[in-house]
């Protein structure tokens, strides 16, 4: 208890730092070099006095300061959600089993039938949606209220509520099911049930991960096969030239939900895809797509997917492990009180998801930097892949448009899943200052 709110104080106190625009500033300063005149950027022919520090400022500049503005506000927010999102879930958790409800929602699930693996599904719908209640509110404002305050949202309430229930069905099937594997496996070995659950959830997480493309993304979202020659063809060109078979390139119909410009690479084996949205085909140049689409091929050429599953199975292993020991010691201290008396015991349900959510919200930095340094090789392999430089930069500065462009460091490291805009575009500038003179002769 005591260490989780000396967590929370020194996030807090982080977070207040980092706020403080001074310290922002000033790191901003630090790693500035002198500005350039807005759009003065050398041109790839004249080749002898290319600085790629120049370049990069003079890329930043093009924001309008007002817009800037909105996208940086719109970002940090961001890192305040992380943390009330936190605590409105840890008090939702505490609640239950202090009340006592968690106690009685296992009653009723034992009233309804004797089959244990129905208890656990019973448990687990009345759980799930009295904490989807309780925390509604947050999800608006969250999800809907400020995605429009932002201009990001482009979903009435009614289609954006119909995705929530989805996603609350979603919850209620693979939750419980995953949830029913591993109660059966907590019952059975009181001992190892923490290394044997944690394997249970790892094929289970491998598993929904192999049908997501499949099954679950075509529930929110509509996926058609990228028609249009004169953008399909040069991306699978490149696609043959870095050995990737692929005969097809994705759209997803993202503009259906937000107005933000992306594109991934989902699944693995056989239902690996590279998908882009609708709104990068939209807002962006051919030259741009071609960017975009080398950093989605880093990630399957460098077999992110498979190294991905790797590094969860390390923090499911390592939570697990968590989870045995932290429970132990609650349950013997405040097992009595909550009528929750053993790691079997469905009542201490909530008990599990505190520390599931403590235990990943401390690990926030590590997580953001894993992802952080695989999107960054994928940046590089992007350049080296489309030789896109200047189309790089253009669109690092459209994911400006809901991602900070020039963090501090420090904040870089904490709280950015992908490269900020200034680290991505200095790198597009540095690979364009060493292939002046390839560039220069291609035109
Ligand atoms: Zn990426």
């Amino acid at each position: 208890m005591q260490r989780r709110i000396m967590l929370i104080a020194v996030f807090a106190a982080v977070l207040a730092v980092l706020m403080s625009t001074s310290f922002v500033r000033g790191q901003t300063a630090a790693t500035a070099t002198p500005q350039t005149p807005t759009g003065a950027i050398a041109t790839t022919s004249t080749g002898e006095h290319f600085d790629p520090a120049a370049a990069t400022n003079a890329y930043l500049a093009k924001v309008p300061p007002d817009k800037k503005a909105k996208s940086d506000a719109y970002f940090e927010g961001g890192y305040w959600l992380i943390l009330w999102d936190f605590l409105a879930s840890s008090i939702v958790f505490l609640l239950l089993l202090v009340t006592g409800l968690s106690a009685r929602m296992r009653d009723l699930a034992e009233r309804i039938t004797r089959f244990k693996p129905i208890h656990t599904f019973l448990y687990w719908v009345q759980f799930l949606v009295l904490t989807s209640l309780l925390t509604f509110p947050l999800a608006v404002y969250e999800g809907f209220i400020r995605e429009h305050k932002y201009g990001l949202a482009t979903q009435t309430f009614g289609p954006w509520m119909g995705d929530q229930l989805k996603g609350l069905g979603l919850g209620v099937v693979f939750g419980g099911l995953l949830l029913m594997a591993l109660y059966g496996i907590v019952r059975r070995l009181p001992r190892t049930w923490w290394i044997w659950g944690a394997i249970t959830s790892l094929v289970f997480a491998a598993f929904a991960f192999l049908i997501s493309p499949v099954f679950i993304a075509p529930l929110f979202n509509k996926y058609t096969r990228l028609e249009d020659p004169a953008i399909r063809d040069p991306i699978l060109s490149m696609a043959r030239a870095n050995g990737i078979s692929a005969k097809d390139v994705f759209v997803q119909d993202a503009s259906r939900q937000s107005t933000r410009v992306s594109a991934f690479v989902t699944g693995f084996l056989n239902t690996e895809r590279i998908v882009l949205n609708d709104n990068l085909l939209k807002r962006c140049s051919v030259a741009e797509i071609e960017a975009v689409m080398g950093h989605e091929m880093g990630h399957y050429i460098m077999h992110h997917a498979y190294k991905d599953l790797l590094f969860i199975g390390i923090v499911v292993v390592v939570g697990f492990a968590f989870l045995r020991k932290g429970s132990e010691w609650a349950l013997g201290r405040w097992g009595d009180k909550w009528r929750a008396h053993a790691a079997g015991d469905l009542a201490a349900l909530p008990l599990f998801a505190l520390l599931i959510s403590s235990y990943f919200f401390v690990l926030t930095p590590i997580d953001n930097t894993y992802s952080r340094v695989e999107e960054y090789e994928a940046d590089i392999f992007g350049l080296n892949a489309a030789r896109q430089p200047e189309a790089e930069a253009e669109v690092d500065l459209k994911l400006g448009d809901y991602r900070k462009l020039d963090p501090g460091p420090i904040e870089e490291f904490l709280f950015y899943d992908h490269p900020g805009g200034r680290t991505r575009i200095y790198a597009a500038m540095r690979w364009k200052a060493e292939h002046l003179h390839e560039l220069g002769n291609r035109e």
